[in-house]
This record gives C-alpha cells, sequence and structure tokens, in this order.
C-alpha cells in the first residue's frame, strides 16, 4: 500500500486546505480514497471541497508522505503540523459519523462523492 504513483489521482481536500489557509490535520482514506481535510466544520455542502491531484496535496507538506502506507478504511490525524500522526481504523458507518462531532462535516463530505462537484 503506498501512495498512488499516478500524481493526478484525485484527492479530495476541504476549502482550507485547497486555499492553504490550514494545514492537513486529519487524512482519511474512507473507500480508500485519499481525502486532506482540517479537521474543522464547514458548511454542509459540496461548496466546502475540492477534488485535486494527489501530488499537488503531498508536495504542500513533506509530512505526509508518513502515512503512504495508511490502509483503506483508516484515518490519520494530529493535533498540529509537527505533531505525531494517530491512526485509527474508520466505522464507515453515516449515522455513527453524523452523531459525532469535531471532523463530522468533512468525513461525511468524503463518503458522500454526489456532494462534490466533480466539473470543477
Ligand atoms: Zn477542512
Amino acid at each position: 500500500m503506498s501512495f498512488p504513483k499516478d500524481s493526478h489521482q484525485k484527492a479530495y481536500v476541504c476549502a482550507y486546505v485547497f486555499h492553504g489557509t490550514h494545514p492537513v490535520l486529519l487524512v482519511s482514506r474512507v473507500d480508500g480514497d485519499w481525502s486532506f481535510l482540517c479537521g474543522g466544520t464547514h458548511p454542509d455542502d459540496g461548496s466546502a471541497y475540492r477534488v485535486v491531484g494527489i501530488g499537488h496535496v503531498l508536495g504542500s507538506d513533506p509530512a505526509l508522505m508518513d502515512l503512504h502506507d495508511l490502509p483503506s478504511d483508516w484515518e490519520a490525524e494530529r493535533e498540529n503540523v509537527g505533531a505525531e500522526w494517530c491512526r485509527s481504523r474508520f466505522v464507515p458507518s453515516k449515522a455513527q459519523i453524523v452523531e459525532n462531532s469535531h471532523f463530522t462535516r468533512c468525513i461525511r463530505a468524503a463518503i458522500l462523492p454526489s456532494l462534490w462537484d466533480d466539473s470543477a
């Protein structure tokens, strides 16, 4: 398991990560897709998220390379840039995610690809 060799492989980022205003503090692999998120909350619609080439994200933060072997349906979070990644198995239950708080929004969007505007 490793990052896709194709740097244009799609990855999801939230708008804060996309614009570089927040660092990546949460990486999730729901259904095998790579999502690089700030871990904060966002408006509950597709406009808060972007699809980018994975190489674009990895190039922005060398610490992300530590997660090259993160398996599908796992996630990793850290408290701040420079902190250790904390990995945990992701439980893909939408109901549970919605009730859960802190990164609810980011993850929920990641498991609901229909929210995303692929044409952007
Ligand atoms: Zn975010």
